[in-house]
């Protein structure tokens, strides 16, 4: 294919509609065929990136390896396809304002006045096409965040409409709406589809086709209502009904020919069928597990959906690799006590310590965590995960009474974690963290060279604070080892405790790494580590 082809998903009538995961079937239909695709979110609000943002306002920060604190729907986009995204693939709002600021600072717009349009546009369709020719892709995916009709997001929708026009048939517009079932009336309605799209066409932008999520099928009156008053084909209007897992939907898809009428619109040579085997096999041992593990997910976030969607999924891919289903109890760090403790664990078979900012909730993980090592339950602490691993050792196994991490105290007497030397230098919250992929060396013998099957690595970080080094020899004396390490800044990136069946803390977030095509290793192996503990305890 000579050029790239550009598919431009929106969204109509509420957010929360799923473009995220359409956006990702979308992907992963076209790769299925063999094309090669970039995803790409757009993202109305001011901020900068999600990095500033709690969760309670946003879900997950998923991180990149390239060091970007992005979009959850990132997150699904890699976990689709397996392809990496980067900073590239996330633009916000404010990334757009601030890079057009800063060339009206430097003079580069000559004296203009420097305007929403063309100047906004431009940015906005120059960094599209940025994406687009880096890989010179077959495929670049657009998702714009929001809902049509937002104030906000009008800059996008307006780059869309101009892109549309200088690239005719090498665009697709994908419109998704909702169609309600009303129970009073029994039916199922179109309106607020019409209103949707006629929302879309008053802004320039015609669909080509429309996705429709629903909870009852559409019938062939309502798909060929919805084509009359949409102004597309009857074939190009495509029901998303609600589906039990997010991994049904490219198979839903392709069961609504979506990737056939994107191929037609596109002008792109339909040949052969995609590849779904692997994906299909994934999809019937999570809908048929062998067994059941039951896991423990400690975090202060645990309340919200969204929070912890990378570890979710990574529990999901990595029960199908061990053909069970990973059953989560999301436990409140905050309301875990001495009291309760027993009663919150009992039955658990596996422990994880979820990442984290702030000191709420940082006891209960402590007490979580001295239970798993205590009572030999497989144990995974990621990121502030594993430094409550370190201080919890530090208090209950080498007497360092107090110890801490200066992130909570700064007057600990043992500051077990501390800030790195090199992040002390800069001031105010906003890109201070280590971010990104970084190599880490694991040490010949240990449980995680066995779980990796090499000694080199790179995983995602996102953090300001490390295991304090000076302290890593009496660890060690004590069966804390430190097994990976980043070499270059002399960094621990994993501990593990030699007197116990499986208990690993890391420093990054394997979390981001997993994918259904590939599970992450450190995610395959507690989990089985878990089923070993469930078959000798029950
Ligand atoms: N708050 C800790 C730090 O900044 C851990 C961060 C995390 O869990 N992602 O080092």
């Amino acid at each position: 294919m000579p050029k790239t082809k550009f598919i431009f998903v929106t969204g109509g009538v509420t957010s929360s509609l799923g473009k995220g995961i359409i956006s990702a079937s979308i992907a992963k239909l076209l790769v299925a065929r063999g094309f090669t695709v970039a995803i790409q979110k757009l993202d109305p609000y001011i901020n900068i990136d999600p990095g500033t943002l709690n969760p309670y306002e946003h879900g997950e920060c998923y991180v990149t390896d390239d060091g970007a604190e992005t979009d959850l729907d990132l997150g699904h986009y890699e976990r689709f396809t397996s392809v990496p995204t980067s900073q590239a693939n996330n633009i916000t709002t404010g990334v757009v304002y601030q890079s057009v600021i800063n060339k009206e600072r430097k003079g580069e717009f000559l004296g203009e006045t420097v305007q929403v349009i063309p100047h906004i546009t431009d940015e906005i369709k120059y960094r599209i096409k940025l994406l687009a020719n880096r890989g010179n892709f077959d495929f670049l995916i657009t998702e714009i965040g929001g809902t049509v009709g937002d104030i906000e997001s009008l800059p996008f929708i307006e780059a869309v409409r101009q892109l549309r026009w200088e690239m005719g048939r090498n665009s697709v517009v994908v419109h998704l709406t909702l169609v309600p079932f009303l129970a009073a009336a029994g039916e199922l309605k179109t309106k607020p589809t019409q209103h949707s799209v006629k929302m879309l066409q008053e802004q320039g932008v015609q669909p080509d086709i429309i996705v429709c999520r629903t909870e009852r099928n559409l019938n062939e009156g309502l798909r060929n209502k919805i084509a009359l008053f949409c102004n597309v084909n009857p074939s190009s209007v495509i029901e998303c009904i609600d589906a039990e897992s997010i991994y049904e939907v490219p198979i839903l898809m392709k069961q609504e020919n979506l990737d056939l009428e994107i191929l037609k619109k596109a002008e792109v040579p339909v040949e052969g069928e995609p590849d779904l085997e692997a994906w299909k096999k994934f999809l019937y041992t999570i809908k048929n597990p062998g067994s059941v593990v039951h896991v423990g997910l400690i975090g202060k976030y645990v309340e919200l959906k969204d929070a912890y969607k990378s570890i979710n999924e990574s529990f999901i891919h990595a029960g199908a690799a061990n053909e069970c289903r990973v059953e989560v109890r999301a436990i409140h760090s905050e309301y875990l006590d001495e009291s309760n403790l027993e009663e919150k664990l009992k039955g658990l078979d596996g422990i994880l310590v979820a990442p984290g900012f702030g000191e709420r909730g940082i006891e209960g993980k402590i007490l979580a965590i001295r239970y798993a090592r205590e009572k030999k339950i497989p144990f995974l602490g990621i990121c502030l995960g594993m430094q409550c691993a370190v201080i919890e050792f530090g208090r209950n196994v080498l007497g360092l009474k107090g110890a801490h991490s200066t992130e909570f105290n700064r007057a600990t007497p043992f500051p077990v974690i501390d800030m790195m030397e090199m992040q002390k230098k800069i001031s105010g919250l906003g890109g201070t963290m280590r971010l990104g992929a970084y190599p880490c060396q694991l040490q010949k013998g240990s449980r995680v060279y066995d779980v990796f099957g090499t000694d080199h690595i790179a995983e995602r970080h996102r953090h300001r604070y490390e295991f304090n080094n000076e302290y890593v020899d009496a660890y060690t004396k004590a069966g804390m080892l430190s097994v990976g390490l980043n070499k270059k800044d002399n960094l621990v990136e994993i501990i593990e405790l030699k007197n116990h069946p499986w208990f690993i803390g890391v420093q990054f977030h394997p979390e981001f790494r997993s994918t259904v095509a590939h599970p992450h290793p450190l995610f395959v192996s507690f989990i089985k580590a878990a089923i070993r503990h469930a078959s000798e305890t029950n």
